[in-house]
């Protein structure tokens, strides 16, 4: 992960430090799922792009409930957590095709949890030469239009998987 190029994210790592309360469980409650690049919500998880990806289509599956770690999670979000990452991964094949992925969840601060009160797996497609896949862009502000454009081809593509 070290070896992608992604400057935005120190953007992140001062916001986050910043930041009030829990993101992921303010997301969810907002109602405003497109502007939040929510992409799926299931009974106890749901998807949303990250904001500061490594990558395009970086993911996150997260649990409704404000956990931060796997033992508090019941059988059933678990159960369903990883459903969704399967699925996530079936959408991003059928989307971008990338070469590889990496799939992981940062426990603890001291691990590179970005936020790490809230438990959430990290997607994050690989391309072959994927250090410079993204054109690595000073200006954060071309972020917001390439996810956007990211947010609607999942979106799309993602109604006809889940009834798969
Ligand atoms: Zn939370």
């Amino acid at each position: 992960m070290e070896h992608i190029w992604a400057p935005w994210r120190m953007e992140y790592v001062e916001v986050m430090g910043k930041e009030e309360g829990c993101i992921l469980c303010d997301k969810p409650k907002q109602g405003n799922d497109a502007a939040n690049y929510i992409l799926y919500r299931g009974d106890k998880n749901f998807i949303i792009m990250n904001a500061y990806p490594y990558n395009p289509g970086h993911l996150m599956i997260v649990p409704y409930r404000h956990v931060a770690s796997l033992e508090e999670l019941t059988a059933e979000e678990l159960r369903e957590h990883f459903e969704v990452v399967r699925r996530s991964v079936r959408l991003l094949k059928q989307v971008f095709n990338p070469d590889g992925f990496n799939i992981g969840i940062n426990l603890g601060k001291v691990a590179g949890a970005g936020i790490e009160k809230h438990l959430h797996t990290h997607i994050v497609p690989r391309w072959q030469a994927d250090t410079n896949f993204m054109p690595v862009i000073a200006n954060t502000k071309v972020i917001p239009e390439a996810m956007a454009k990211t947010y609607k081809k999942l979106k799309g593509a993602a109604s006809n998987l889940w009834s798969v």
